[in-house]
């Protein structure tokens, strides 16, 4: 029954595989012979199957758990460097006739503030949004096929890069919206999007069912196999997710990681990234009912056996999480974060009264991005606006060729500098601009490449002069 390539969803996500390799995993969690052969495969770099990851998730020897840490850390090292990739998620409608039991925006929720964003919202959001130094959004709609057709979230995609405020813009749009057709995948590929985003929130069929009563998303099989549909649409960059707290994380991370292998196995290429968000208290959901909630060290752990199971997937933490969290995490594997989010429809512009809350969450990491970006130079880390690779046609398995020869490398680096030096031009504080300046001063001498340490340092100089959007 379980095959990786197959194109039914309950095959590559095989309840009874999940179920058989829980158990092997289980069985063999204090066998340090075993660990160590999986330690020594994930040293090269290639990844782990999910059986693999299994046990390395349930390893209960403390040693080996501290080397599972370590060897996290050395491949965040080695593969993301010191940079972290800044966006910021943009909801522009909250319509929704899904009944999804987690999520404010369920649509038997009737006193939650409804909203959609017009053109010209969006427009002001965009606005707001580069003001603060955004270059990277993903944008968020609910399921209604009246309120948020195709044609809807298509011509957003459309506004938003066409804002061009100041020295600002919006460089990559990734979307995160309902699953959908191959033809509106295609749609959504010729609006030049940058990653497709969707969560399955659980893996487990019969959780998710009962977790979505209602709509279009009650789908198990529709809504599991909509990546294969976006890849058949042209989409190559898909980011996988569960949220953690709905089911077993045990199973959800064994799942997911079949998931990635169903993706590679079929198509060649492997999920772009990976997000592990948390369930959060918002408006009428209470995250503390749902009894598969996972502590600070489980979460610690789950990133790190994801970073040592796939190397090469980004992975994406949100401002679900809290600073004290996020500042664990970014060393273990995390290399993209949200930063000054706002999680409710129109929330950039202006915050929202009390009575006509729209959030989908609530907020933990309530910094401003400025403060985020202090933070991480302050605590060792590069970051990085960078949107280069969807714009230089670096997608799907020419991306994922580069990263594993690590070629990419001479690309992340010089492209970090350089879009934080736009944002110390332009939306700094005094203090994060000195520390920046003295970072890229530093940081310079990283770039192994001398050719491309001397373009670097050009295309800073006229950064200053105002020129702005160089990449490699
Ligand atoms: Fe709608 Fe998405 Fe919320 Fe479900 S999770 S209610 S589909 S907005
Ligand atoms: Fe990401 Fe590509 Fe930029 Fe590297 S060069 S940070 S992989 S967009």
């Amino acid at each position: 029954m379980y095959n990786p390539k197959s194109p039914k969803a309950e095959e590559f996500i095989a309840h009874q595989e999940v179920l058989d390799t829980l158990e092997y995993a289980q069985k063999s969690k204090s066998n340090a012979a075993l660990i160590d052969s999986i330690l020594a495969k994930a040293r090269l770099k290639k990844g782990l199957s999910h059986r693999e990851a299994a046990v390395l998730l349930d390893c209960d020897i403390e040693e080996k758990n501290q080397e599972i840490y370590k060897l996290a850390e050395q491949l965040k090292k080695d593969i993301y460097g010191n940079r972290i990739v800044m966006f910021a998620p943009l909801y522009l409608s909250n319509y929704c006739v899904n009944g999804c039991v987690y999520c404010p925006y369920h649509a038997r929720n009737k006193h939650i503030a409804r909203k959609k964003l017009t053109q010209e919202d969006i427009r002001r959001e965009v606005t707001a949004l580069q003001d603060m130094g955004h270059k990277r959004l993903a944008i968020e709609a609910g399921e209604h096929p009246f309120m948020n057709p195709i044609e809807y979230i298509l011509e957003s995609i459309e506004t938003i890069y066409s804002v061009k405020h100041k020295n600002g813009s919006i460089r990559r749009v990734n979307v995160n919206i309902a699953a959908t057709t191959v033809e509106n995948y295609k749609k959504l590929k010729d609006a030049g999007i940058g990653t497709y985003i969707l969560f399955q929130e659980t893996y487990h069929k019969e959780s998710y069912e009962k977790l979505h009563p209602t709509g279009p998303k009650n789908d198990y099989a529709w809504h599991t196999e909509a990546m294969d549909r976006a890849m058949q649409g042209g989409i190559d960059d898909v980011g996988l997710g569960v949220l953690f707290g709905l089911e077993s994380y045990r199973y959800e991370f064994t799942a997911l990681l079949m998931h990635a292998e169903h993706m590679e196995a079929a198509y060649g290429v492997g999920p772009h990234t990976i997000s592990v968000p948390r369930i959060r208290h918002a408006d009428d959901i209470d995250a503390g009912a749902f009894k598969n909630g996972i502590n600070d060290d489980t979460f610690a752990k789950l990133v790190a056996c994801i970073r040592i199971a796939v190397p090469y997937t980004g992975m994406i933490v949100s401002t679900r999480e809290s600073q004290k969290c996020r500042e664990r995490v970014l060393h273990l594997g995390i290399s993209q974060i949200s930063g000054g989010s706002r999680t409710s429809v129109g929330g950039y512009v202006e915050p929202e009264p009390e009575d006509e809350k729209s959030e989908q969450f609530d907020v933990n990491d309530t910094r401003t991005l400025d403060q985020i970006v202090l933070w991480l130079m302050k605590t060792g880390h590069i970051p990085s606006f960078c949107t280069a690779c969807y714009r230089e046609g670096r997608t799907g398995d020419r991306f994922m060729s580069l990263a594993k020869n690590g070629q990419i490398q001479n690309c992340c680096h010089p492209n970090a500098l350089m879009t934080l030096k736009e944002y110390l031009e332009d939306y700094a504080s005094e203090e994060t601009k000195q520390t920046g300046e003295q970072l890229i001063g530093d940081e310079l001498k990283n770039i192994p490449n001398e050719k491309i340490r001397a373009i670097a340092r050009k295309n800073l100089d006229e950064i200053i002069d105002g020129q702005r959007d160089f990449r490699f």
